[in-house]
């Protein structure tokens, strides 16, 4: 009987490990090991509280239920250029695909564990097609950020949201909740996560917006 205990207690950590994501073929070992350690990772958190935006945002997930949101979002992984621009870390190509594509400035360019999570959640919110996938709007040409990730400048380009609730958004309120009430994390990864989430606020260029997740932030 304890045997047998002890078997199924296994089998189910193993299934609540398994990843059921699909990786194009030219997709190399070390990047799959790279996606999985860091969805891993992110499933790993626990924290003491969220705020309210990351109530709405990652609504029913639950704690530690990261994982579970990003699985309902993304079943393939796919390695290229994201259309030839060569200023693209990540993107998703198609509406209802469920693919996220990552770039060589995704593998190359060195980030912390926390920045490429940030990456992959603001990818898997590009997945919602039935949110228009969350397009984001065109920085301003006086817009001063340069991308965090490649250093290139932002203005005029295609890279800010005018809501607190697309892809940089997400991303930022995700990262500011890791920075300030997670139990588990090491000092690095909280620090990691407040200087990315600060910048990425940074991007919704809709004063409203920007306040309510400045708010947010305080809350
Ligand atoms: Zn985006």
């Amino acid at each position: 009987m304890r045997v047998f205990i002890g078997l199924l207690l296994i089998l189910s950590v193993l299934r609540a490990s398994a990843f059921s994501m699909e990786y194009d073929s030219n997709v190399p070992d070390f990047l799959k090991k790279q996606v999985e350690e860091d969805i891993r990772f992110v499933d790993s958190i626990r924290k003491s509280r969220d705020s309210g935006l990351h109530s709405r945002m990652f609504a029913n997930s639950g704690q530690g239920g990261y994982r579970k949101w990003f699985d309902a979002r993304v079943s393939f992984f796919g390695y290229g250029d994201c259309g030839g621009s060569n200023r693209a870390v990540a993107c998703v190509l198609g509406r209802n695909d469920r693919k996220i594509w990552v770039t060589k400035n995704y593998v190359e360019i060195e980030h912390p564990q926390v920045a490429r999570v940030m990456t992959l959640f603001h990818e898997a919110r590009h997945t919602e097609g039935d949110r228009r996938n969350w397009p984001h709007s065109r920085c301003s040409i006086l817009y001063k950020q340069d991308s965090i990730w490649t250093g290139n400048p932002l203005r005029w380009r295609f890279a800010c949201d005018r809501t607190e609730y697309g892809s940089y958004g997400l991303a930022s309120v995700l990262l500011n909740n890791v920075a300030r009430f997670c139990m588990n994390c090491s000092e690095k990864v909280r620090l990691d996560a407040d200087i990315y989430s600060n910048d990425q606020i940074l991007r919704i260029t809709r004063r409203s917006a920007f306040l309510r997740i400045r708010r947010d932030f305080m809350e």
